[in-house]
């Protein structure tokens, strides 16, 4: 059994370590930031493929952490609710690329006033707040550590080495094809929302309307800011996240606004899952960290 030590304490180091831990490895996990000082603890999230390529890989990657959320949903995991939702279009679309990834998917005509159609299913929608600590604690239980640390070189490190840096990567290996992709969101007061929503129609606008509950409040959203790094919020981008999310749930006509947050998407033309000598490269994963996570562990521990 090998001495591993991750780099990096987001959704994606900390699966990889469950899964590794799991496997019998001896695990330590470094993150310069850990929870919820980080990109994983902006997401929305609900599993859903977005922003992460390449189609193929995302598809497995995809369908395993679906199945793996599934079960720990059955099993009371904190923050992971099987919720049914609906993509929606203002035109007819053919089959969604994905959509092999989910076990049963059903084609909604005129979901919402203005949609030509939409794709329902039943996804999980993962509370990151509550998740991201419940799966800190499954590594401590498992006999792995988490520590605030932050490294700055590979030379640092003895042993097997899973970089899980996310954008972190671009200093971490000198990663030049990594993009951030700024995202925005609102979090409004939970007025009895059940169903998750996404539109991404106007995505080319560098926007994309979804719609979250969770048990607490519902995150509307969104942004897809390329390139974008500034993390103040814009008051005028969240008005306007109100507005469209409002306009497509009317129930929230009278949520309050609670919060606001904005993280960087780990952006990169294809997620880097690659063994490179004792080195197991493990970011990239874009829009779609949550929704690969499980997935890209399981094929961690076969390179490890
Ligand atoms: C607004 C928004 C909404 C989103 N919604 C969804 C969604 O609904 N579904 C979904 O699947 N995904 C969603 N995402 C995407 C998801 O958040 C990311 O893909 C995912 O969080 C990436 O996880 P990660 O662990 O790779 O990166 P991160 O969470 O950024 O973690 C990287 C870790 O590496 C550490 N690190 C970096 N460099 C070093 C170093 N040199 N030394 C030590 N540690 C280091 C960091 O401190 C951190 O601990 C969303 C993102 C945003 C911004």
């Amino acid at each position: 059994m090998a001495e591993v030590t991750i780099v990096g304490a987001g959704v994606i180091g900390l699966s990889c370590a469950v899964r590794l831990l799991e496997a019998g490895h001896c695990v330590r996990v470094y993150g310069r930031e850990l929870t919820p000082g980080l990109t994983s603890a902006v997401a929305a999230a609900v599993w859903y493929p977005y922003l992460a390529e390449p189609r193929d890989r995302v598809t497995g990657w995809s369908a395993a952490t679906l199945a793996e959320f599934t079960a720990l949903s059955a099993r009371d995991a904190d923050g992971v609710v099987m919720t049914p939702g609906t993509e929606i279009f203002r035109e007819p679309v053919p089959e969604p690329w994905w959509t092999s990834a989910v076990p049963s998917v059903e084609r909604v005509v005129a979901p919402r006033p203005g949609y030509a159609e939409g794709w329902s299913f039943v996804s999980p929608v993962i509370e990151m707040p509550v998740y991201l600590p419940w799966l800190a604690g499954r590594v401590r239980e498992l006999g792995g550590t988490v520590e605030q640390r932050e490294v700055r070189s590979l030379d640092e490190l003895d042993g097997i080495v899973v970089n899980a840096t996310g954008l972190g990567a671009r200093e971490f290996v000198g990663d030049a094809t990594l993009e951030p992709v700024r995202g925005q969101v609102v979090y409004l007061e939970q007025v009895g929302v059940d169903r998750w929503w996404i539109d991404d129609s106007a995505l080319d606008l560098g926007v994309t309307t979804y719609v979250v509950p969770r048990s607490r409040d519902v995150v509307v959203g969104g942004t897809e800011d390329h390139g974008a790094e500034d993390l103040t919020i814009d008051a005028a981008t969240a008005d306007a996240i109100v507005a469209r999310a409002r306009a497509l749930v009317p129930e929230l006509a009278d949520a309050r606004v609670l919060g606001h947050n904005v993280g960087l998407r780990p952006s990169r033309p294809t997620v880097r899952l690659e063994r490179d000598g004792d080195v197991v490269h493990c970011y990239g994963h874009g829009g779609a960290g949550v929704t690969l996570s499980w997935g890209c562990a399981d094929e961690v521990v076969a390179l490890v």
